[in-house]
This record gives C-alpha cells, sequence and structure tokens, in this order.
C-alpha cells in the first residue's frame, strides 16, 4: 500500500504542479472512486439566510466529511498543494469541493495567507524604508 510518506513535498526542491498533477491523478483515492460526486457536497452559503451559528455548525460538518473522504489517501498532501496552486489566482467564488482534505474556505484562507506572505516578499525594499523612517 502506498503512503503519504512516499510523496514527500521538499520545501527546498519542490516538485512542479505537473508532477503534483501526475500523482494525484494516478494514486488519488477519488480518482476511481464509485461515487466521485461524494467529494462535491452541498457547500454552506454564507449569504443564504443562515444564522452564524448554524453557518458555522454547517462548515464543521463539511470540514468533518473533507477529513474522512481523504483522511486515507496516499497523496493528500500533493493534492492539497495542487489545489492552492491552481485556486492561487482564482476568485473565492471558483473554489468548490474537496481537495487534499480540505474545505473550499479552508483552501482561500490558505490560498490567501499565501498571497499576502508573496507581497511581502515582494516589497523588502518598501519595508526595510518603512523601518528606517520609524
Ligand atoms: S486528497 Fe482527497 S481530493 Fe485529493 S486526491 Fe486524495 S481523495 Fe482526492
Amino acid at each position: 500500500m502506498l503512503s503519504m510518506l512516499s510523496f514527500p513535498c521538499p520545501e527546498s526542491n519542490p516538485p512542479t504542479t505537473t508532477d503534483l498533477s501526475s500523482l494525484v491523478t494516478a494514486h488519488g483515492t477519488c480518482v476511481d472512486a464509485p461515487d466521485p460526486d461524494a467529494w462535491f457536497p452541498h457547500e454552506p452559503n454564507p449569504t443564504g439566510g443562515l444564522s452564524p451559528e448554524s453557518l458555522a455548525t454547517r462548515r464543521a460538518a463539511y470540514e468533518d466529511v473533507a477529513r474522512e473522504l481523504c483522511a486515507d489517501c496516499p497523496v493528500r498532501a500533493q493534492c492539497l498543494e495542487l489545489a492552492l496552486r491552481e485556486e492561487y489566482d482564482l476568485p473565492r467564488t471558483w473554489f468548490h469541493g474537496i481537495r487534499g482534505g480540505k474545505a473550499p474556505w479552508q483552501r482561500c484562507a490558505m490560498v490567501y495567507n499565501r498571497r499576502r506572505r508573496a507581497r511581502q516578499a515582494a516589497r523588502p525594499a518598501a519595508a526595510s524604508g518603512a523601518e528606517a523612517v520609524a
């Protein structure tokens, strides 16, 4: 049986997006699942009139489903990394379904963090200039 450790995602030598896609397509648990629609459960709509408590409860249930469906997938880490790369430039409304054991809003938050870190890394001169003035 395949193991998560069979396909590491080393920070120092990250796999290409093509490599990730090939791994996920070849080994993902959902690829040959009898019910692939299970990875696309109905998403709770934050603007659908739900109370904050009800939305939180439904999101928690969705996240539980996501964790369970992908729990034994041997390429979960690679699938999540692939999803974050593919969704990096997308608007929030285009995030759908479960990928890498995460719900769309979880991945969206991760993408936002990546974008924020990328913006910070892209302006080191401006940041150091601001420190010099302060
Ligand atoms: S982590 Fe989940 S969504 Fe990704 S390939 Fe595996 S089963 Fe499919």
